[in-house]
């Protein structure tokens, strides 16, 4: 069936979500397809016998105040959860022992965690240059920071934001605030000094600064929240097969978006459209107007991630769980990437009396680990854990998460890859792109750019005298 509508979103995941939010809001009639059976994409919680399993982000740091305004315009700000205090707390391990990352300048110099000469190190940075050309992770934190800090700091933070590898990810485009650090301020310490008044005037907050918050049903509170909001125009059960542009008799353009809805074929027509969807399926809907872009969208690397979420009895724990958990950098040689002492975060993870934890397996470091069955995994993860944790016995419950392809890596080339999208988006007026692998992975990076979208989506309809985006059209082909 074809009907007729300003917007069709490609994709409920929190950033099509969000897209659709701020446009509805902006009085732009929208559908959402998507071809899950709830919206959230990532964002999924499973509740069985008294644990509560996230498929995804198991919390997210209010870095935006776009949540608040969210939370506050869906009705659930009752619901959110703020994490434990002392989550605050996170280890990193160093010669198989568990470490606080320092959080104070006393506790840094205290810390065990890294060397005299490690600490001595950055007293340099300060007085190291910019850099000339674009730099992994690894070459920026080497050259500012030293080795030291590369491997038992930024390693292990790597592995737990991107599942990533530092000497294959771009510091530009992967960490934008730090990279703009040296950019606009000349170095690290000097900016984090100067930058924490701006974010003041901008009412944003630094990562580190951010509250973790998740809800008391769970993260997929927040998207079936902002599915309920949208009533009927949310299409589940529709997995979108194509999209095309003709060209309607007033000489505007018009989009059809042709779906399967189990099994069956629809289509629906709009004046613009928003994939929101993966790079990797977001490739093929462009490859009709860009060739080359289709590839690089479909090049963007998604390394596998298995989490695995183990259930203990309390009294097994041979330590407390007094924090966030941890994480392993990968000069440690383990089988692991990091554990979140999930039941210790937020109530209601786990039935009384147990404790539940969350490990990634994985990432870019070790793909083929994230591929084993499932028994493999769990005696992985519990000899892991035991010998980090002291923990002893068996599990007593065991819930396997695969991600084959997990999170996008902005590697060295990614903002060129990023800047074709605003090429292809100018020679196609009404087609957008939007999602974790452009302006950020976190769910407060997706906020901010869905709702940035929103709003240039909702000023070019409004500057159309067709109802459709006043760009200036091209015929929207590469060659
Ligand atoms: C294991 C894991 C842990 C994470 N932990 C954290 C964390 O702790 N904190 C944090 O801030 N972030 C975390 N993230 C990152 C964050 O969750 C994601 O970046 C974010 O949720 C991505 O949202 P999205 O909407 O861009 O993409 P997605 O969630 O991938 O949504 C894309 C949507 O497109 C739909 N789709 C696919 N194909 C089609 C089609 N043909 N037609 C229509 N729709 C289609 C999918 O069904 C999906 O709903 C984590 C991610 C993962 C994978």
């Amino acid at each position: 069936m074809t009907g007729h509508r300003d917007v069709v979103i490609v994709g409920a995941g929190i950033s099509g979500l969000t897209v659709a939010y701020y446009l509805r809001r902006a009085g732009v009639s929208l559908t959402v397809l998507d071809p899950g059976d709830a919206p959230g994409g990532t964002m999924q919680t499973l509740t069985d016998g008294g644990w509560m399993v996230e498929t995804g982000p198991n919390s997210a740091l209010e870095t935006t105040p776009l949540f608040g305004e969210m939370f506050d315009g869906l009705g659930i700000t009752g619901e959110r959860l703020y994490a434990e205090p002392a989550a605050d707390r996170r280890y990193i391990l160093r010669d198989g022992v568990l470490h606080p990352l320092p959080m104070s300048p006393g506790a840094f110099v205290r810390s065990s965690l890294w060397s005299v000469a490690g600490k001595l190190r950055l007293m340099k940075e300060p007085f190291v240059g910019r850099a000339t050309e674009e730099e992994t992770v690894a070459q920026f934190v080497r050259r500012r920071l030293g080795e030291e800090f590369l491997d038992y700091a930024i390693n292990p933070f790597v592995a737990g934001v991107y599942a990533g590898d530092p000497a294959a990810l771009s510091v530009r485009a992967a960490f934008p605030k730090l990279y703009a650090l040296e950019e606009r301020y000349g170095g690290l310490i000097r900016g984090m000094v100067r930058g924490a008044g701006e974010r003041r005037k901008r009412a944003e907050k630094a990562k580190d600064r951010a509250r973790m918050f998740s809800f008391r049903e769970g993260m997929q509170t927040f998207p079936m929240a902002l599915g309920r909001s949208l009533g009927d125009e949310l299409r589940l059960k529709c997995t979108v097969t194509s999209v095309e542009r003709k060209t309607r008799p007033a000489g505007t353009p018009e989009f059809l978006v042709r779906y399967r809805r189990e099994g069956d074929p629809g289509s629906l027509g709009a004046a613009a459209v928003v994939l929101a969807v993966p790079a990797y399926i977001a490739g093929n809907f462009v490859r009709p107007f860009s060739e080359s872009l289709a590839a690089a969208l479909e090049g963007i690397f998604y390394p596998p991630v298995a989490e695995v979420f183990l259930g203990f009895p309390a009294s097994a724990m041979g330590r407390p769980l007094d924090g966030f958990g941890y994480l392993i950098p990968a000069r440690e040689e383990r089988k692991i990437l990091g554990t979140i002492w999930s039941s210790a975060l937020f109530p209601g993870r786990a039935p009384a009396g147990h404790v539940a934890l969350t490990t990634f397996v994985g990432g870019a470091r070790q793909p083929l680990v994230a591929g084993l069955g499932d028994n493999a995994l769990t005696e992985i993860v519990a000899s892991e854990i035991r010998s980090l944790m002291a923990v002893h016995g068996d599990p007593v419950y065991a819930k396997i998460i695969r991600w084959e392809k997990a999170i996008p890596q902005y590697n060295l080339g990614h903002l060129a890859l990023v800047e074709e999208i605003g090429g292809l988006e100018r020679r196609v007026p009404g087609l957008y792109l939007c999602g974790n692998y452009r302006g950020g992975i976190a769910v407060g990076d997706c906020l901010a750019s869905g709702e940035r979208l929103a709003r240039r989506i909702a000023g070019e309809m409004r500057n159309s005298p067709f109802g459709s985006p006043a760009r200036t059209a091209g015929d929207g082909r590469d060659q």
